[in-house]
């Protein structure tokens, strides 16, 4: 595993089959302090790492998991590809627990973005503003059209395949043309036509539907949540970690960060971590940027807490682990006479958004997403335990029938809510630390959503003609926790991730959101990191000798994507 950063193999860098570095990947010295060191090299941190690095800054990722080998490492199996996940203990409660494990963070260089299932959606404008317009939730401090040129970046540099016109939201095109439609691709469509409910078909998602420099297209063999050995789906482990260590980055593997040090004059000076041979470390670093995940940022910061911050580190306002968000992620399986073939194309390739924004003659606040999901038959067999109560005989039965039954997701706006936390439990990890406590509870609007959302959705299936129509509840996508906000009582960073408490201290992962939509977070994930990284350009060495604080646009920077990204794929339009 992991083999081609272990010091003593130095050559070229290879990240599968499909891509080699030119040389060795630089190497700081232990006593060098680095402009950045981001703790988390997944969705938000590879991109981050990308950007600074080909700005010129001397940057650092300290990443917890291995150095994947997409060739060595990733098995088409859905067992063998457990290693993928998250699976250090955490505590989960409340009165709807979270599934953790294998339905949250990553663990590896890549993190998340490794077993997306790479659905691309963009937030809806009226996202940014839910406080202002429907009064639940809260405003961004920033606006979409903030937000929409990175979009419009980052579906070019992952590059996001899908139909020439998404009618929702803020409606535009994609840089790579749609994926054929597979069986539940075409059930979602069927029965959303059936019942007069506009779909878009082949994506949005990151995956390739032709050939992208020296990645190939999609073969359609189902196994995006397993790393896609491929290289068609789009993960930042091959989208812009390859270009990060051509600039100069570092990237340490098997790294946990365990702490952040604050010095007397209230800034950050490094990050504490135990290293691949279990030994302390302490990195040195001018600025920390925290990029973990929604569970292990607010907890990494409540382990830092400190003389001046006991509450946890830049947690004046107490809303460090404080709104941590899900969205309702129900599965409705329906059984069909005819073959499905769930496995048989990528998960993510058909979705409906029109019942998204907030519709005054329902009882409820904000919408939903409807999606095509493709679990593999140990997901599926799991869920049917859920849906059915199928057990022995009867699950095996139902499981011969695999390939007859198509699955449906609902993906629903849960609203933000102070009581869903990430705190610190009392029990500890292999490295000595306090694990997360994660505690969750739907409240009224998110009941009412779910319960309607759950209804359309059978309907649908029903409509496509299924014979059998069952349904399991669940949660999808964690993001909150740190959230970012105007008035530094009530958030715990601004809008490009500062922490209002400390100048030179960032956090910028999917924790940062403050409402999530209906859309899958990665992309928006991705998109904020390139700003961040823009804003932190710009403002140079200030950032690390000054605490101003500069709220303007840092204006976009093209020339810093990956290569044969910018100005490839169709025209926009919108
Ligand atoms: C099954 C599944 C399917 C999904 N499908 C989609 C989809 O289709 N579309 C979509 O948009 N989203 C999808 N998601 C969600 C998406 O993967 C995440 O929202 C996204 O990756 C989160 O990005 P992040 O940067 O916040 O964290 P991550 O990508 O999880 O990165 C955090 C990284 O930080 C590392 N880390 C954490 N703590 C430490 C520490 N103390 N020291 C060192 N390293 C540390 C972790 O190992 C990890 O690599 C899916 C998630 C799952 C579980
Ligand atoms: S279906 Fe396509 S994207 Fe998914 S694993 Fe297979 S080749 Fe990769």
């Amino acid at each position: 595993m992991a083999w081609f950063l272990d010091g003593k193999k130095d050559r070229a860098h290879r990240l599968g089959p499909m891509q080699t570095l030119p040389g060795p990947m630089r190497k700081f010295t232990p006593t060098e302090t680095v402009d950045y060191c981001i703790v988390g090299v997944g969705s938000a941190g590879g991109v981050l790492l990308q950007r600074l690095a080909r700005a010129g800054f001397n940057v650092v990722g300290l990443e917890a998991g291995p150095f994947w080998d997409t060739e060595r490492d990733w098995v088409s199996d859905e067992k063998g590809s457990h290693e993928l996940y998250w699976n250090d203990l955490r505590i989960t409660g409340g009165t709807h627990p979270l599934a953790l494990g294998s339905n949250n963070s990553g663990k590896g260089v890549g993190g998340g973005s490794v077993h997306w299932a790479a659905f691309t959606p963009r937030l809806h404008p009226s996202d940014f503003r839910i406080y202002s317009e429907d009064g639940v939730g809260a405003d961004w401090p920033m606006y979409y059209q903030d937000l929409k040129p990175y979009y419009e970046l980052l579906e070019r540099e992952i590059p996001v395949a899908g139909p020439a016109w998404f009618p929702w939201g803020d409606p535009h095109g994609h840089p790579y043309g749609p994926h054929p439609l597979g069986g539940v691709g075409d059930v979602l469509v069927k029965g959303c036509t059936k019942l007069g409910i506009r779909t878009v078909a082949g994506g949005p998602v990151g995956i390739l539907s032709a050939s992208h420099g020296d990645r190939p297209h999609c073969i359609y063999r189902g196994f995006c949540l397993q790393g896609c050995k491929v290289g068609a789906k789009a993960s930042t482990l091959i989208t812009h970690v390859p270009d990060a260590i051509t600039h100069g980055a570092e990237i340490r593997s098997l790294s946990m960060a365990t702490r952040i040090s604050l010095r007397k004059d209230g800034r950050v000076d490094g990050v504490l971590y135990i290293d691949r041979d279990g030994k302390e470390c302490f990195q040195r670093a001018r600025a920390v940027i925290v990029a973990g995940y929604a569970i292990e940022t607010p907890r990494l910061l409540l382990n830092s807490a400190c003389p001046g911050f006991e509450r946890g580190l830049a947690n004046s306002s107490g809303t460090v682990g404080k709104y941590l968000m899900a969205q309702a992620g129900n599965v409705v399986a329906g059984r069909f006479d005819g073959l499905i073939r769930l496995y048989k194309a990528p998960p993510a390739h058909a979705l409906s958004e029109e019942f998204y924004e907030t519709d005054k003659s329902r009882d409820f606040a904000r919408g939903f997403a409807i999606q095509t999901v493709g679990p593999l038959p140990i997901a599926f067999a799991k869920q049917m335990v859920a849906a059915m109560g199928a057990w022995g005989w009867g699950l095996r039965r139902v499981m011969m029938d695999y390939n007859h039954w198509a699955t449906l997701g609902v993906l629903g706006e849960i609203l933000p809510w102070k009581d869903n936390s990430v705190e610190l439990a009392e029990e500890k990890d292999q490295y000595g630390l306090r694990v997360a406590k994660v505690t969750f509870n739907l409240h009224d609007n998110d009941k009412k959503l779910i319960e309607f959302a759950k209804n359309k959705v059978m309907d649908v299936m029903r409509a496509a003609g299924a014979e059998q129509v069952v349904q399991e509840s669940r949660f999808a996508h964690l993001v909150g926790a740190a959230r970012m906000g105007s008035n530094p009582a009530t958030s715990v960073v601004d809008k490009f991730g500062r922490a209002h408490d400390i100048p030179n201290l960032f956090v910028c992962d999917g924790s940062i959101l403050p409402t999530q939509g209906s859309a899958n977070p990665g992309l928006t994930i991705q998109a904020l990191a390139a700003r961040t990284a823009d804003y932190l350009i710009k403002h140079g060495e200030e950032i690390f000798t000054t605490s101003n604080r500069d709220q303007s646009e840092p204006g976009i920077r093209y020339d810093l994507s990956p290569p044969y990204t910018w100005f490839k794929g169709n025209p926009h339009i919108g």
